[in-house]
């Protein structure tokens, strides 16, 4: 089973709770990311674009579990950079199990071999690898060769141990269903709980602009996908919601749900979402009551316009799953509509121009970075003045 008994019953008595609450905006996934800093520099990734003084900051144990506190969200994804590089990772990992909260820890696995002996097996624990795909798919993904054999026996060693192991993969255009399908089965051969799917997030800073995939090449090719795994008979085991793969497939015209996956990362609380950084906030109040939701997502803004990424859409796929509980469950059985019409497309006529505010955004951190230094310097000459 892809998501455990106890993670289901608990994360639905949660979604349960905030809908009887009337709760409109809630949280599900926490998505906290302690440092910047990696180990690879993967063409398509967004995240490691960030001057030295940026890539050497860590948020703190105190600092991440206030956010796990602050936030109220069941699951906390650990994504980055590269997780393992912090060196107080196994604290923050505890300090998020003691609170009964179910944590994915997104990792290369360059590294996840020798760092398992930090770690104990729990249920509330899943190891969640970054693979895009088969040897020669998943290196040239990475930029780097050899990636894929360590990360998989990475794997192995994990499950052998007892840890519970997800594979994370992001789909890039070029990719066939054929090479997406022997992928999955792989995965499926390598004994790991599930699998997490979904397109990448065309980052106006990944170096590789080329191969992000629009919605309708998104859509035809996980029907294809789909199609070969029922032609096949094959049950790939997927740690996300039916109605977010149904999504995938354009049988559903969602809308997406930014506040459902919030970001903490060392700026601050990041609007709107995990993907855009387009504003930061001390707080998760002020995240959730200060941003400006309705700029934001396919239609309303030129850089949402090809996103159909699980951080965006699955808590939406999830509401919808709770709200229509039985289309969900025939979606559950009769498995994804490959075939017929697709949902009508989001039109993009009214959304409005993207903004460039990376650069302003970095600027301002260093300066305050660069004055809190000087501060400290002030304070430190003062100091030692009086001790003179
Ligand atoms: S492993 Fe992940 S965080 Fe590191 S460079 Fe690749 S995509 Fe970015
Ligand atoms: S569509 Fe939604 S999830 Fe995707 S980038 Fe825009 S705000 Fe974020």
């Amino acid at each position: 089973m892809a998501v455990p008994l106890i993670q289901q019953v608990r994360v639905g008595a949660y979604i349960v709770k905030q809908h009887v609450l009337g709760n409109k905006r809630y949280p599900l996934v926490l998505m906290l990311e302690p440092l910047f800093r990696c180990n690879l520099a993967c063409p398509g990734c967004g995240k490691i674009d960030y001057p030295d003084a940026i890539l050497n900051r860590r948020l703190s144990v105190r600092e991440c579990l206030d956010a796990v506190d602050e936030c109220e969200a069941p699951i906390v994804s650990i994504p980055g950079g590269e997780p393992l590089i912090h060196k107080e990772i196994d604290q923050i990992v505890e300090g998020i199990v003691a609170r009964k909260k179910f944590v994915y820890l997104c990792t290369n696995a360059l590294l996840l071999g020798k760092k398992l002996d930090l770690f104990k097996p729990s249920q509330y624990l899943t190891f969640s690898v970054h693979l895009d795909g088969l040897e020669e798919e998943h290196d040239r993904a990475v930029n780097q060769k050899g990636v894929f054999e360590k990360a998989v026996k990475a794997i192995k060693a994990a499950r052998d141990r007892g840890f519970r192991v997800n594979v994370n993969t992001t789909v890039f255009d070029g990719v066939t269903a054929d090479d997406i399908a022997s992928f999955f089965d792989f995965a499926n051969d390598l004994g790991v709980e599930g699998i997490t799917v979904s397109p990448g997030y065309a980052y106006e800073r990944a170096p590789d602009q080329e191969h992000f995939l629009s919605r309708q090449k998104t859509k035809t090719l996980f029907r294809d996908v789909f199609r070969k795994g029922r032609e096949r008979d094959v049950k790939w085991r997927f740690s996300q919601s039916s109605m977010f793969l149904d999504f995938l497939a354009g049988n559903q015209e969602y809308h997406c749900t930014p506040w459902g996956n919030p970001t903490r990362n060392v700026f601050g609380w990041q609007k709107p979402c995990y993907l855009l950084g387009e504003g930061y906030v001390p707080t998760f109040k002020q995240l959730m009551e200060e941003t400006a939701w309705d700029q934001y997502g396919t239609g309303n803004y030129e850089k949402c316009a090809n996103c159909m990424v699980h951080c965006g859409y699955e808590p939406t796929a999830v509401n919808d799953t709770i709200r229509h509980s039985l289309r969900a469950l025939g979606v559950a059985l009769r498995g994804v509509r490959t075939e017929g019409p697709m949902a009508p497309e989001i039109s993009l006529e009214e959304q409005r121009p993207a903004e460039y505010v990376f650069s302003r955004h970095v600027e301002k951190f260093l300066d305050e970075a660069h004055a809190t230094e000087s501060e400290a310097e002030a304070a430190s000459g003062t100091d030692r003045s009086h001790a003179a």
